[in-house]
């Protein structure tokens, strides 16, 4: 290993890498806030404070007698849920780290853990505080939502490394609708199929609609910004190969672009789905803007010697409850890959990286 600082962050990241967070595993998600708190805690002048909301944990690190820092780092430490036999471990390869979660967002969040106590021990007072959260990857409302709206947790800038790469600052995300579309009938028996308006059948003719209608949107579109429909579980309690099933449900994933709202989003597909279908709404969240700091940009710039892209985002993330109160959002991480699988990745060498570019923005700012 090179250096004293990529050796903290791949030895952190692995320890994190190593707990299983997926929401199926509510008890390390509560290790895990043990570990991050015990990390914490030698920092001096700062106040920590642990969260519940309906079961769910976060903590808060800020600096003492400053509840609105000027500078607040988010992340989220769950996983997204993969197949039962997945292996929560991982491996070096290539300057990577290879395991799940190390991209989204434990890589990150080890970086955002050290150089808080790093700034916090050089800047007695710092302005810098930190928040975790356990929720993102259900939706973020009893986390980052929570603390923001229920618990009234404010900040100057947010800092949350969940998207872009280090050279692509994301300004704009697309908006998220996870629908279920119910299909209800009469069963019968698949032998005198003409005497059933079969529910399955009806179901994904009904699906089929849709999508051809999201793929008449797509003319025009560069770089994918444009609204999709994708259909990502169909189920129904029927076992038996030759009856027709009275119910039979389809969970969708609409990911739509301004100036679309999700009131209009459900209003369009409520029209599509027609009367026949029941149509229930399971998570919704708007498009979001994001202004980032002009000072990160330029100190992102200094240091990878590159020009800094702002780009949109296909994906949502925990910063739209941010920027919803105004608050300025900068969402940059390291170099990443293969989200979401076992094999995600994370480049060693861009997080040591993005570690500099966070020293130096934060002595910037916050020494006055
Ligand atoms: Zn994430």
């Amino acid at each position: 290993m090179k250096n004293n600082l990529s050796r903290r962050l791949v030895e952190l990241t692995r320890d994190l890498v190593l707990i299983p967070t997926s929401s199926s595993h509510p008890n390390n998600i509560e290790r895990s806030i043990e570990l991050i708190k015990n990390h914490l805690e030698e920092t001096e002048g700062i106040t920590i404070q642990t969260y519940h909301s309906h079961g769910i944990p976060s903590i808060t690190a800020l600096p003492k007698n400053q509840p609105k820092p000027d500078v607040l780092f988010c992340a989220h430490i769950d996983v997204v849920s993969l197949p039962e036999d997945a292996f929560y471990r991982s491996r070096m390869e290539n300057g990577r780290i290879y395991g799940p979660g190390a991209a989204d967002m434990k890589g990150a969040l080890a970086i955002l853990l050290e150089i808080f106590r790093d700034i916090h021990a050089r800047l007695p007072d710092a302005s810098l505080g930190l928040m975790v959260t356990t929720d993102e990857e259900r939706g973020g409302d009893y986390g980052v939502k929570f603390l923001f709206e229920e618990k009234g947790l404010r900040c100057g800038v947010a800092i949350i490394p969940d998207a872009g790469s280090l050279n692509e600052i994301t300004i704009e995300e697309k908006g998220i609708l996870h629908l279920a579309i119910r299909s209800h009938g009469p069963a019968g028996h698949a032998c005198r199929p003409w005497l059933v308006d079969n529910p399955m059948e009806r179901l994904l003719d009904c699906l089929r609609q849709v999508k051809s209608f999201f793929n008449e949107m797509k003319k025009g579109g560069g770089d994918h910004w444009y609204s999709t429909f994708t259909v990502t579980i169909i189920r129904t309690k029927n076992e038996a190969y030759n009856r027709i099933p009275a119910q039979v449900e389809a969970i969708c994933d609409v990911r739509f672009t301004p100036p679309s709202t999700t009131e209009k989003m459900i209003e369009i597909l409520k029209d599509k789905i027609g009367k026949d279908m029941e149509l229930e709404v399971l998570i919704s969240a708007g498009t979001s803007q994001f202004s980032p700091d002009p000072l990160f940009i330029s100190v992102t710039e200094e240091i990878t010697g590159k020009p800094v892209k702002l780009c949109k985002s296909h994906g949502a993330s925990d910063a739209r409850f941010v920027t919803s109160l105004g608050i300025p959002v900068i969402i940059s991480r390291p170099i990443v890959g293969n989200i979401h699988s076992e094999n995600e990745w994370i480049d060693i060498e861009s997080m040591s990286t993005l570690y500099r570019i966070y020293e130096k923005y934060l002595l910037r700012k916050l020494v006055k």
